[in-house]
């Protein structure tokens, strides 16, 4: 799995353990917000690495000699970029793709639920989880906020092995108490408790993290949110994630079950989930008086696009997230919700968000895009300040793009001028042979030795 981070000698007593050679990518915020500026391409780049973080960046015709002795690892023209972070994506789907259902509700009782039973099993959930972490790896990710199943064991094999590769994970147990399987469901009171073991045993150590995960207002009752609220005031570091506004169905479902809400958002509010450490996947047809309070609240909407075309939930509307867009929208965040999702990969997810834009009439630059599935991700997680940069300080975390890895690709890449045209290619073009590597904390992860 681990290939050691220098490509030969041993690693400098002082300086650095080793240095990345390349094209750097990276942006220091919201390129729609602060225009170019925000956008940093230095070709001929160095990154140099100690300890897991990055301690130095700039050109590599000014590597400060205190790093010359350091084994360097040289990617040429191919792109360094931070490490790709999904902040909303499901292990125990890491295989259900491409299962097609009429709907949402209908895909979760035919496809999700029936696989997540099988998590029970602790064997099947740690061999679960090695495939699933190597999967995100594979496509550049290397960070990730993470539904497991509704079982304690299987939250703890997938902390476990993320804890392995040095990944920075955030995941909880489902929350689940109604509307599903009996195998599936839980209490407000088993929930919480177990909620409550998995935090004291996770939370905080090494880079993951525990994020409260009620599945939805569907499958959540009154007594279960309340007691998710309870968590959250007494744990208020730990993150909360759940699905908000999906589908049409799925909204007409939470109006009958919660009679009394203003709205769907108006659910997850008057049990106190919103604020901001809280992220809501989906959002598709959210009005705006509820992006509004997402919003006062700086909680994050987490974009789908790939699995809100596959499973028909509509088209996203990023227009209302731009900064001319209005005031007081919530932060915005991109994901792959796999297995609902057609792929693992960031990049190709991009992709989808620009078509649903182009569909809205709107446009989605590819280095806001690419701003969104690192460093916009990493601010949704509240986690700018270890990942999604490649600064000094940072950890280095890195997805290492060549934009010529395919045929096709070296042959469009001919013809880009501009740091978008190579971009939105790889938005377009780019599936896993795009990723010539993964680097978590320093060490090469993908591909691994042989
Ligand atoms: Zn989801």
């Amino acid at each position: 799995m681990t290939t050691s981070c220098p490509s030969s000698g041993p690693p400098a007593r002082n300086g650095a353990d080793c240095v990345v050679l390349g094209r750097l990518i990276d942006f220091a915020g919201d390129p729609a917000a602060f225009g170019a500026a925000a956008v940093r391409d230095l070709p001929g780049g160095a990154l140099a690495l100690k300890e897991g973080r990055i301690v130095w960046r700039g050109a590599a015709a000014g590597l400060p000699a205190e790093f010359g002795d350091a084994p360097q690892r040289d990617y040429g023209r191919c792109l360094v970029l931070p490490g790709f972070v999904d902040p909303h994506i499901h292990f125990p789907q890491y295989r259900i793709l491409a299962a097609g259902g009429r709907g949402l509700l209908d895909w979760l009782d035919r496809f999700a639920f029936p696989e997540e039973q099988r998590y029970a099993d602790g064997d099947h959930a740690a061999a679960a989880a090695e495939m699933f972490l190597d999967l995100l790896l594979a496509h550049g990710t290397t960070a990730a906020l993470v539904f497991s199943t509704v079982h304690e064991e299987a939250a703890d094999r997938l902390f476990a092995a993320a804890e392995r590769r040095g990944m920075a994970v955030a995941a909880g147990k489902t929350l689940m108490d109604r509307n599903a399987p009996a195998a599936l469901r839980d209490s407000a009171e088993t929930g919480l408790r177990a909620s409550e073991r998995l935090y004291a045993r996770w939370h905080g150590r090494g880079r993951l993290r525990y994020a409260l995960s009620p599945r939805f207002a569907v499958t959540s009752g009154a007594a279960q949110l309340a007691a998710a609220g309870e968590f959250l005031k007494s744990y208020p570091d730990a993150l909360m994630q759940t699905h908000l506004s999906e589908t049409e169905e799925e909204i007409a479902e939470v109006v009958r079950l919660f009679p009394d809400c203003a709205d769907y958002t108006d659910v997850y509010d008057r049990f106190g989930l919103l604020g901001p450490a809280s992220l809501f996947a989906h959002g598709v047809h959210l009005s705006a008086r509820e992006r509004g309070r997402l919003g006062e609240a700086g909680s994050a909407v987490v974009h789908c696009p790939t699995s809100n075309a596959f499973l028909g939930s509509g088209l996203f509307d990023i227009g209302p997230y731009s900064p001319d867009g209005g005031t007081g929208a919530p932060r915005l965040a991109v994901a792959t919700d796999i297995g609902g999702g057609t792929g693992y990969s960031l990049p190709a997810t991009l992709g989808s968000a620009y078509r649903t834009a182009q569909l809205r009439g709107r446009r989605l630059a590819p280095e806001r895009a690419f701003y969104l599935a690192t460093f916009g991700n990493a601010e949704a997680l509240g986690m700018e300040g270890e990942i999604g940069r490649l600064e000094p300080g940072f950890f280095a975390d890195l997805a290492v793009l060549d934009p010529r890895a395919t045929p096709l690709l070296a042959a469009r890449e001919a013809l880009s001028e501009t740091l978008a045209d190579t971009l939105l290619a790889l938005m377009i073009l780019g599936d896993d042979r795009i990723v010539r590597a993964s680097w978590v904390a320093g060490r090469q992860l993908h591909p691994g030795p042989g």
